[in-house]
């Protein structure tokens, strides 16, 4: 204890307070200054704001533009796209209240600064793909990080959030969060009349293809860490499509994203033997999942199902046919901006591996499983939808109000709606910005107030892993290895090893079934048992340590839902083998489940999609 005797405990008030700092939480600070000039706007983030969340080292692409200024596309367009792309389960109100505002949020981006690529001939935002224009984007992260700093009250940088707190008078009503500071250890009270949830999505729960010294490389960001999940189900919302991870298709050994090579280049892919496989799965996955199969654009996981079946029958590696697009310099240029603007290490990975593209097609592998709601899947909190928009069933609330009163989210936080990107994070940041500043407002003298007890208790806990650690390192036998304590690392890729093993990771080929996922459960179960006994020696260790609690949970709750689904609804990202066909009639649907936080027990069931668009 002697290093941390001077720990201090801080207060912090205000009206709303948005935990995580990236795209939608920057989102939701800027429209919350917006509606509520008179309020108190909070931002708390473990990093720093400034180079923070998924987008830290730039974009290339926004993923999300419409254009309804030139008529490229309406927001019903996109609700079609993203429903297509899914297999059908989307929350088609939030999607189109996404889709409705994402423009106006990306002509702010351009407003402040941020260069985005113009067509020469029509003026026109330089189009990657339907939906995607094309930025000079290294920057993109400090731009946005400017408007949310000068929108908000206060913002408490490398503060690792780690539990939410509870009206004392009023069952299920939020009242603030707590955590520490990664730097010099003091506790955090944050007591707050609305949250906004906006920590981003989950890696490193499935064993990644990058082990030992390099496992830092992921797809998503490997600080990524789950909290935009635990937090919510720790205090018992609801949470939807849990296990509708993703799995993408990159280049290998660097991650580096294909999206501007397949609609930009118009590159192809092949065989090892130079063919075009994807015709030859096409009768095999028509069984499993009727017309889907069928559909424009072809369902990503259905794509990954033809790689993945093309792998496995002995003619890969697949490759990413690139040397004749490199002819063209226009596209040679555009192949490599596209890295250096937001994935130098692929760059790297060619140099030091002897692939130049023009003169070698490079190979492509499928990425180990990652939960998020705001990329090209949508796990998340369920949340309450649009007043004008949303049908009875899907609205208990306020906009984006998760269902525990006055807790919001937005970005990889609600899950439904899938294909919001960094643009529409931003926007879905804005709208639950607006409603929190109503929620607020409505609440009148009817004010939160936080137990001195809960959040003492919480400071218990959240210190207790250097506690293990102080009690339990003169018992060290051999390096690290105390009998008293496991660390964070260990704790780390256990978890990594039995969500790989059990619930459909790569080296089951993406494959589970209910056996084993009820021993899945139970590793889980023993997993948890022994992170009460987590040391940490150091502020540093402390936040590894909370990351894997949440990470733990996130888990636990993508496992429910797996086995709770009993289908194989998007082969390509996992497959139940003892379901293996698309279910309509039984699972066209949305899977839902709660943590009891009283009793430790979840509840699942089933909610209904409602398509409100033709
Ligand atoms: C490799 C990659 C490529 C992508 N490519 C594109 C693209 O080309 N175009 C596009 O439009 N989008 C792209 N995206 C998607 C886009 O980055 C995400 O959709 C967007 O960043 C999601 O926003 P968010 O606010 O939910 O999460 P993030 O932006 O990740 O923000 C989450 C924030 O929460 C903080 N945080 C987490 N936990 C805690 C905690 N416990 N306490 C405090 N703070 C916490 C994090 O540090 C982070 O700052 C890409 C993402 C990745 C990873």
């Amino acid at each position: 204890m002697g290093l941390f005797t001077g720990r201090k405990t801080m207060f912090v008030d205000s009206d709303i307070l948005v935990i995580g700092g990236g795209f939608s939480g920057c989102g939701a600070a800027y429209e919350s200054r917006y509606w509520g000039r008179d309020k108190k706007v909070v931002v708390v983030e473990k990093a720093n704001i400034e180079r923070s969340g998924a987008v830290a080292q730039g974009l290339y692409a926004i993923n999300c533009y419409m254009g309804m200024q030139w008529d490229e596309n309406q927001p019903e367009d996109h609700v079609r796209y993203a429903r297509n792309d899914l297999m059908g389960l989307v929350r088609e109100d939030l999607g189109y209240d996404i889709a409705r505002h994402v423009d106006s949020t990306v002509h702010k981006f351009e407003e402040w600064g941020l260069p985005i690529m113009k067509d020469e001939e029509t003026g026109r935002y330089q189009r990657e793909g339907k939906w995607q224009i094309m930025i000079h984007g290294e920057s993109y992260k400090p731009i946005i990080a400017e408007a949310a700093r000068k929108a908000a009250t206060e913002v408490y940088n490398r503060i690792m959030v780690t539990h939410l707190l509870m009206d004392k008078t009023r069952p299920n009503r939020i009242a603030g969060a707590v955590g520490f500071n990664v730097r010099n250890g003091n506790f955090y009270v944050f007591r707050s009349k609305a949250v906004i949830i906006a920590a981003g999505g989950a890696s490193h729960i499935f064993k990644p293809h990058s082990v030992g010294e390099g496992m830092g490389r992921t797809w998503y960001a490997p600080w990524s860490s789950g909290s935009a999940y635990a937090l919510p189900i720790q205090v018992g919302a609801k949470m939807t499509q849990m296990e509708n991870r993703i799995v993408l298709t990159r280049f290998k050994d660097g991650y580096g994203p294909v999206g501007a090579y397949f609609l930009h280049l118009k590159t192809t892919t092949e065989n090892a033997y130079g063919e075009n496989y994807e015709p030859t799965w096409y009768n095999s996955i028509k069984e499993l999942v009727g017309d889907y199969v069928d559909h424009h654009p072809v369902p990503t996981c259905l794509r990954n199902h033809a790689f993945l079946q093309e792998v496995k029958a002995g003619r890969g590696p697949i490759r990413m046919v690139t040397k004749e697009a490199f002819k063209d310099p226009h596209k040679e240029k555009v192949g490599w901006e596209n890295f250096l603007g937001m994935t130098i290490g692929q760059a790297v990975v060619w140099a030091s591996q002897n692939i130049d593209p023009k003169e070698t097609n490079p190979e492509l592998v499928m990425s180990e499983p990652y939960v998020m709601g705001s990329h090209a899947t949508c796990s998340g909190a369920w949340a309450s939808g649009p007043e004008d928009y949303a049908p009875s069933e899907y609205q208990w609330g306020y906009n984006r109000m998760m269902t525990v009163e006055g807790l919001f989210g937005a970005g990889d936080a609600i899950g439904g709606t899938a294909h919001k990107f960094s643009s529409g994070s931003f926007t879905e940041g804005r709208i639950a910005g607006k409603a929190a500043v109503k929620y607020v407002n409505d609440l009148g003298n009817d004010q939160p107030e936080i137990s001195e007890t809960e959040y003492e208790n919480l400071k218990a806990v959240v210190y207790q892993p250097m506690e293990n650690y102080e009690v339990g390192r003169n018992e060290i036998v051999a390096g690290t290895v105390s009998p008293s304590y496991i660390l964070p690392i260990h704790g780390l890729q256990r978890l990594e090893k039995i969500m790989d093993e059990y619930v459909g990771g790569t080296s089951t080929n993406y494959v589970t079934n209910e056996p084993m996922l009820t021993r899945g459960m139970e590793l889980l179960s023993m997993l948890k048992e022994d992170l009460n006994h987590i040391g940490a020696e150091d502020l540093h260790q402390l936040q590894r340590a909370w990351e894997l609690q949440h990470r733990v949970l996130t888990s636990e709750c993508v496992t429910r839902h797996t086995m709770y689904r009993t289908e194989t609804r998007w082969p390509g990202y996992y497959y139940r083998a003892d379901h293996p066909k698309l279910d309509d009639d039984d699972w066209h649907c949305f899977t839902l489940s709660r943590y009891d936080p009283a009793s430790g027990e979840w509840k699942m069931e089933k909610a209904p999609v409602y398509h409100i668009i033709d």
